[in-house]
């Protein structure tokens, strides 16, 4: 296409009403049409990235190959579109103001008064129009973070407005809001729908798609009065109902056309029909699996899932591939210890152990593993999961006493797992862990070689602890080995028992790269693990 086309997609009425899977369907819509699709996602809080953020507040930290810290959206957006994301696609109110000051001490605005319009909007949508350089994209979706009214998201709005009337028919807006049922008078409202959209005409903007979130089915009477409240063709008010998955939304949206009426409101004229024969397939697979097997998340965070979020969209991924419907078991590590942790983990025919911070729930977790890797049960921990595996070969196997990480104890006598020297000298928060994606070569014969089926692979990270070097021969003698390592800086990103069914602990982030179409290899094998272990129980 000559220029690219903006979508913008806002929200009203409550949070929570999944813009971000709506763009994501949206997206996979036109993807699947032949265009080419980047999704961005605006966040309107003041930290520069979510890095800082505690996950109660803001669920996972998703993470790209080019290192940032992201909303877990972009999860979504790469779990749909199977197409990298990075640090253009998520941006904050905290960067933007970050650059528009820096800008100013340079001297770039000398003599002006700097001020929210028109700089602050400016740089708005100039990290807008990024995304579109080069004719990478054919649409670039933006998600409008909070819901419309929000005095912080008020910048954005305004940029909005700003795109629209300078780019007219290039340019749309679809406003996601909430139709509520009242059980007790037995109807539909659109009072609410009505209000924000009043909302959104106050600060300039007229929606030209209104998705209506509902637990009901819209019927044409009522799309035809939200239709005439809300000045909106009655082919442009969409319904989207309550999915049972997030992966069967974009043929929700199909069969309202949504994608068809963006498309005839930015005078697209196509003849491509949507090829979405993978993603039927995947979705008629996850709703009927063949088997089912319990696999344990053993976290600190099991009260919320999103603080998981990628792990758990990795095993839906896995169990597809494997036409098996995976049971997750959220299960606290700060309840485990030695003495229960055969009758939480009886049932379960795999035991994942998830990445963390911080000293709380570690003590479980290493009894977790303590207890797996005696029963050859099948086990895959993930950053802190795989740190807690070395300490724990080191107590149990090594007999290093109180061996620990200096994260949790830094006067342990035995540091198997110990801050990374680029780490040492690193003061500031924000944006300093070891992030990104880093290579990492497998040792011919290893597990992860017969996974990865490959000599060097690329995996995301977000640590500041590594696995300590001078007790590596110790580790390989006893039978834990190191399989993946990074060539340039020496550390261990892969330790494997091969004496064990399926024992296999990394360093990175596999779950950040498992998409519907790529399903990730290691959470694959770890699926097919669990079956077999199943069997023989
Ligand atoms: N806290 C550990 C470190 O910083 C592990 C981090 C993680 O699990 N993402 O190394």
């Amino acid at each position: 296409m000559p220029n690219a086309k903006y979508i913008f997609v806002t929200g009203g009425v409550t949070s929570s009403l999944g813009k971000g899977i709506i763009s994501a369907s949206l997206a996979t819509l036109l993807q699947s049409r032949g265009f080419k699709v980047t999704i961005q996602k605006f966040d309107p809080y003041i930290n520069i990235d979510p890095g800082t953020l505690n996950p109660y507040e803001h669920g996972e930290c998703y993470v790209t190959d080019d290192g940032a810290e992201t909303d877990l959206d972009l999860g979504h957006y790469e779990r749909f579109l199977n197409v990298p994301t990075s640090r253009a696609n998520s941006i904050t109110t905290g960067r933007i103001y970050k650059s528009v000051i820096d800008k100013e001490r340079q001297g770039a605005y000398l003599g002006k008064t700097v001020q929210v319009i028109p700089h602050i909007t400016d740089e708005i949508k100039n990290s807008i129009k990024l995304l579109a350089k080069n004719k990478a994209f054919d649409f670039v979706i933006t998600e409008i973070g909070g819901t419309v009214g929000d005095i912080e998201s008020l910048p954005y709005i305004e940029a909005v407005r700003q795109m629209k009337w300078e780019l007219g028919k290039n340019c749309l807006v679809v406003h996601l809001t909430l139709i509520p049922y009242l059980a007790a008078a037995g109807e539909l409202k659109t009072k609410p729908t009505q209000h924000s959209v009043k909302a959104l005409l106050e600060y300039g903007i007229q929606p030209d798609i209104l998705v209506c979130r509902t637990e009901h089915t819209l019927n044409k009477e009522l799309k035809k009065k939200i239709a005439l409240f809300c000045n909106v063709e009655i082919s442009a008010v969409v319904e989207s109902i309550d999915a049972s998955t997030i992966y069967e939304v974009p043929f929700l949206m199909k069969e309202e056309k949504l994608d068809e009426v963006v498309l005839r409101k930015l005078s697209i004229d196509t003849d491509q029909k949507h090829d979405l024969t993978a993603w039927s397939k995947f979705l008629r697979k996850f709703k009927n699996p063949t088997k089912e097997v319990n696999i344990a998340l053993v976290g600190k965070y099991t009260e919320l899932k999103d603080a998981y979020l990628s792990i758990a969209e990795a095993f839906k991924h896995a169990g597809v591939a494997n036409d098996t419907r995976v049971n997750l078991n959220w299960i606290h590590s700060e309840g485990i210890n030695d003495d229960n942790v055969a009758e939480k983990v009886q049932d379960m025919s795999a035991v994942l152990v998830a990445p963390g911070f911080g000293e709380r729930g570690v003590e479980g977790k290493i009894a977790t593993i303590k207890y797996v890797r005696e029963n050859n049960i099948p086990f895959f921990g993930i950053c802190l999961g795989m740190q807690c595996a070395v300490i724990e070969f080191s107590r149990n196997v090594l007999k290093l006493k109180n061996a620990n990480s200096t994260e949790i104890n830094v006067d342990t006598p035995h540091p198997v797992i110990d801050i990374m020297d680029e780490q040492k000298k690193v003061t500031m928060k924000g944006g300093t862990m070891r992030l990104g994606a880093y290579s990492c070569q497998l040792s011919k014969d290893s597990l992860a070689y017969k996974i990865y089926q490959s000599d060097t692979i690329q995996e995301r990270h977000r640590h500041r602890f590594e696995f300590n070097n001078k007790y590596l021969d110790k580790f390989v003698n006893a039978g834990m080995i190191n399989t993946g390592m990074n060539q340039k800086t020496n550390l261990v990103e892969i330790i494997e028992i091969p004496s064990h069914p399926f024992f296999i602990g990394v360093q990175f982030h596999p779950e950040y790269k498992s998409t519907v179409a790529q399903p990730h290899p290691l959470f694959v094998s770890f699926v097919a693990a669990a079956l077999k272990h199943q069997k023989s129980k």
